[in-house]
């Protein structure tokens, strides 16, 4: 079997390895190829399309960049206006039969008195304790307490955190937030609470753009053409890395030598399948390894006929903390673009009704729109189980009891696909882990893991930082560079990062 040899192998045609690449393309130093097991370049940043015409990403996706340089990227990707569509995020949490403006703990005004006293005594109670606090917290419950209360923390934090983390928040340290959630002003909560005002957008996604056609994935499509084609290989996936002999090997039998590796694969599949280590190395990677935690995305997609409904409206992406519903989160896709759905003209049977209880449609004739759709994300993990055979049937469910169907809406399109592993946790040990993990593999064996499960770390892990991962990782494996977002991301997250250019080395 063949065996070819460049000078940095990268793994994985994500936000992160193309990223990588773009770097190596434009420094132009040594050879270098990406491969990737998929047909196409995106990763979890891709979007299917169902056979009826409906696109869904692998859950909300949304742009915010920290970086000039991915701007640069991007831009030169999809240079046109008429390449994207930009929207206000306006965002709710659906909370005892009411939608409450997004940031929740601010607009409690909306909710009944008793839960508006069971808030506001919590912050009041927090409050007191922030004062007399000396350490940090330990954890994020902890964390959630000290800023919000028991009062938010019942009727919101803790339940839609474990919807979405698939853990109890006292799994989850509390280091990763940064600008993540709003922390809440006494002040602001009683004022709109007493004036029953409510607040508005708060956070760096107030305004954000999504591309026009292709979803989220066609972003990442339109990176990758402005990469040399022969560069990138696709449908070979990695089975084994030979760190001794900085060489990979590939499902087809051949192999390809390096002498840096930037891998975005999961850091755990990495060092299953990684030969010729040092056997003390291999034995801490492993033990190190166990401590990542990781839960998996369920992605259910719904397309349907109708215009659409007012109580809709312009809602971006919606928040679901409570039971009645099994997904913590739905974006109405079809709102960031037309294109999403069907042109109105196209002709669709009706699957099904939204209540499956009203009966099956008599009339299976195709008939024609417009069309919207909802895409619906489920969190699972040995803590939090899913029935795969049951989870489409109790969104489609979960939609009519939160109103954001209605029973006889007609659905003419089913998405259900489930991604392993979809959020890399912060876990209690995740740093102490990556610490054991990370500095083996790169200073030892000229391996750099990195992405959303290479680096396993969620407070860099979005599009923007993922991508900055790879370039950085280029420019540390090539000249010593220090990596910012992977070693300090509270600092990238807080600032501009204007240092790099797509226009100059
Ligand atoms: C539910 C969800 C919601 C998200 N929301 C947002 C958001 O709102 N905004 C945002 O910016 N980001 C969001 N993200 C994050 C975004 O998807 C990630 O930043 C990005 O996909 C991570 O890129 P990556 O390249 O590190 O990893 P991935 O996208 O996972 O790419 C890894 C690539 O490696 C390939 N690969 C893996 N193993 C092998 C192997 N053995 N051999 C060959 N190839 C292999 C895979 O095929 C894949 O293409 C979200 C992610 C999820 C899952």
């Amino acid at each position: 079997m063949s065996t070819t040899s460049v000078d940095t192998l990268v793994i994985g045609a994500g936000p992160t390895g193309l990223g990588a690449a773009k770097r190596l393309n434009q420094l132009n130093q040594g050879t270098w190829a990406l491969i990737d097991s998929s047909e196409e370049a995106g990763g979890l940043a891709s979007t299917d399309v169902t056979q009826e015409g409906f696109l869904f990403d692998v859950g909300g996706h949304v742009i915010f960049s920290h970086y000039t340089y991915f701007d640069d990227v991007i831009h030169e990707a999809l240079p046109k206006d008429s390449d994207w569509y930009e929207h206000q995020r306006v965002s709710y949490v659906r909370s005892k039969n009411v939608w409450v403006p997004y940031p929740y703990q601010n607009n409690i005004s909306v909710l009944p008195v008793e839960d508006q006293v069971k808030a506001i005594e919590g912050m009041i109670d927090a409050a007191e304790v922030r004062i007399r606090a000396k350490d940090a917290p330990k954890d994020f419950d902890e964390w959630i307490l000290r800023q919000m209360g028991e009062g938010i923390a019942n009727l919101f934090m803790r339940p839609y955190n474990f919807k979405v983390w698939a853990v109890p928040t006292t799994h989850m340290q509390c280091k990763w937030l940064g600008e993540r959630v709003a922390a809440p002003s006494l002040k602001v909560v009683v004022s709109n609470t007493i004036n029953k005002k409510v607040a508005g957008g708060w956070g760096p996604n107030a305004t954000f753009k999504f591309p026009a056609e292709g979803g989220t994935g066609g972003i990442w499509k339109a990176v990758a053409k402005t990469l040399p084609k022969e560069k990138l290989i696709f449908k070979k996936r990695v089975e084994k890395v030979d760190a001794a002999g900085h060489s990979v090997k590939l499902n087809d039998g051949s192999s390809i030598k390096y002498k840096n590796l930037i891998t975005t694969m999961g850091a755990d599949y990495l060092i299953d399948n990684l030969d010729g280590a040092d056997p003390a190395d291999v034995k801490q990677l492993k033990e190190a390894k166990e401590d990542l935690v990781y839960s998996s995305t369920h992605v259910i997609g719904i397309g349907i006929r109708g215009e659409l409904p007012p109580r809709i409206g312009d809602k971006c992406w919606l928040y679901f903390p409570e039971d009645d519903c099994p997904f913590y989160r739905a974006t109405i896709f079809s709102n960031y673009s037309p294109n999403n759905c069907p042109q109105a003209d196209a002709k669709l049977p009706t699957l099904q009704y939204a209540d499956v209880s009203k009966g099956k449609p008599t009339d299976n004739s195709p008939k024609s729109g417009p069309y919207w759709s909802l895409m619906m994300e489920v969190s699972e993990s040995h803590l939090k189980p899913v029935d795969a055979q049951k989870i489409l049937a109790e969104t489609v469910q979960g939609c009519v009891n939160t109103q954001l169907m209605q029973p006889t809406d007609e659905i003419v399109s089913l998405y259900h696909r489930k991604f392993t592993p979809g959020y890399p946790t912060p876990s209690l040990k995740r740093d102490a882990a990556l610490a054991k993990i990370l500095p083996v593999l790169s200073d030892k064996y000229n391996i750099f893991s990195r992405g959303r499960f290479g680096s396993w770390k969620y407070e860099v892990g979005n599009q923007d930082h993922s991508f900055m991962l790879g370039v950085e990782a280029v420019d540390r494996a090539l000249y010593g560079s220090p990596e910012l977002t992977l070693d300090s991301p509270d600092y990238v997250n807080g600032r501009r990062n204007t240092e790099r250019r797509l226009t100059k080395a």
